[in-house]
């Protein structure tokens, strides 16, 4: 189909992460059925003031997808329980290697900005 550069926003494009709303909960990791989402975190002490007990709190450290694997099924993006993952409308993303399908938290931040190359055009 042409597309002019333009692609529908709700197409299944790239996946967007929001790091800073991922509580490294692993659901995506072992939910994905083509295992191509890894993550590694740590866990932090945090003490509130005023609070009795320290709480923990976790950092992720690492984040990737790797989209030569992942077959677009969206079970990541709907499991999410705290929506840090979202379908972008880009499509521009193409490499000749496979490590180069294999996209980090910097990649997966940027793309939360939107489109790159391609540009959205409405739903309706
Ligand atoms: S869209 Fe499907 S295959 Fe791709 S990373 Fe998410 S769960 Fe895995
Ligand atoms: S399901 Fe969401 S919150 Fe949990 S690890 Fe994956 S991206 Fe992070």
């Amino acid at each position: 189909m042409k597309t002019d550069g333009q692609v529908p926003g709700q197409a299944h494009g790239v996946i967007a992460l929001t790091a800073s709303a991922c509580t490294s909960c692993m659901i995506c990791v072992r939910e994905c059925p083509s295992w191509c989402i890894e993550l590694e975190s740590h866990d932090v002490e945090v003490t509130d003031p005023g609070a009795r007990r320290p709480r923990t709190v976790s950092f992720l450290d690492a984040f990737t997808i790797d989209f030569g694997l992942c077959m677009y099924c969206g079970i990541c993006v709907d499991l999410c329980p705290f929506d840090a993952l979202a379908w972008r409308p880009d499509f521009d993303y193409a490499s000749r290697s496979a490590a180069g399908l294999v996209q980090g938290i910097g990649e997966l931040e940027s793309w939360q900005q939107g489109p790159g190359d391609g540009t959205a055009i409405s739903d309706s």
